[in-house]
């Protein structure tokens, strides 16, 4: 069912919607790749769906023909805003369009309960922060993420314990959420192409009891270790350990890790352990 809406290709024309860089717009217009992406979602007949930059509304179409209940659309450039309205009009105003900046936007003040999905065919030059706002929200508001990125960045998101992609993302994304490589697609996908190819992962959240709530310390002790990757965890977490008034001996002591391990072969647990350690020393 495509409704009576005209190809996007036209809407584009039709609006005078030329992508445009400072927004990282590159536009999925092939309908059926957008739905293979709507139906990552699983059943959002109940849910609200916020969809983070719809743009022309490939994707937005998608969603509604796939059956969410309703979907909010957070947009930051106002020129795609009249498109979306004929969406809204066609899918019995089951669509909303917020024009707002989806970094700073309170999305629980939107949509106040409910089930909530995000999916997001996302900017690449904010793809990462915003993973990270979702990540770090607690309570944890939302039930799935569907986000594109680059495949470099979707690959360091669901990395395992010394794969090379393996860093800060994927012990951050570890702590909160089960992440799932769910498909790649290719730059030619896009119109224009980006310089790379892209990915879709999936994000469920860990239950309450499972997720670590501390991200400020892991935040910081990950960073210092991966900082400098190449040096033993013994140099790599002094500064860290310094902010907490301890030295990195006794914080590795206190989680039992090899002072001359260095950062890419320890797993999230034991990064989780050092910030409680560090947690612990800052008091
Ligand atoms: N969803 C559309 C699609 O798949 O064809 C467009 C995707 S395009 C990669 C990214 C979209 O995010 C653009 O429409 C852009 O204007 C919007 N955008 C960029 N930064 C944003 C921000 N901070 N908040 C909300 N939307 C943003």
């Amino acid at each position: 069912m495509t409704r009576d809406l005209p190809p996007l290709r036209e809407v584009i024309a039709a609006h005078g919607l030329a992508a445009d860089k400072r927004f990282g717009q590159h536009f999925l217009l092939d309908l059926n790749l957008t739905r293979k992406i709507a139906r990552l979602c699983g059943d959002m007949s109940d849910a609200t769906v916020f969809e983070v930059g719809p743009g022309p509304g490939g994707l937005t179409r998608a969603l509604l023909e796939e059956g969410a209940g309703r979907v909010v659309a957070i947009e930051k450039d106002a020129r795609f805003v009249a498109a979306l309205a004929e969406i809204a009009a066609a899918f019995d105003n089951r669509l909303s369009v917020v024009e707002a900046d989806a970094l700073t936007v309170d999305e629980t003040a939107i949509v106040s309960e409910g089930r909530r999905i995000v999916a997001s065919n996302l900017p690449y030059n904010v793809g990462t922060a915003l993973l990270i706002k979702w990540l770090e929200a607690e309570p944890v508001w939302w039930d799935r993420l569907v986000l594109m990125f680059q495949k470099e960045v979707a690959e360091r998101v669901v990395a395992k314990v010394a794969d090379k992609s393996y860093g800060r993302l994927a012990i951050l994304t570890a702590a909160r959420a089960k992440p799932r490589y769910a498909m790649s697609l290719p730059a030619r996908a896009f119109t224009p192409p980006p310089k790379v190819d892209s990915a879709v992962v999936v994000l469920d959240p860990l239950p309450a009891d499972q997720r670590f709530a501390d991200i400020e310390a892991l935040s910081l002790v990950t960073e210092s270790a991966f900082g400098q990757r190449r040096k033993t965890l013994r140099k790599s977490l002094a500064q860290a350990a310094g902010r907490a008034g301890t030295s990195s001996e006794a914080l590795l002591q206190a989680t039992g890790i090899d002072p001359g391990a260095r950062a890419e072969t320890i797993a999230p647990q034991g990064f989780m352990d050092l910030a409680r350690a560090w947690r612990a020393a800052k008091g």
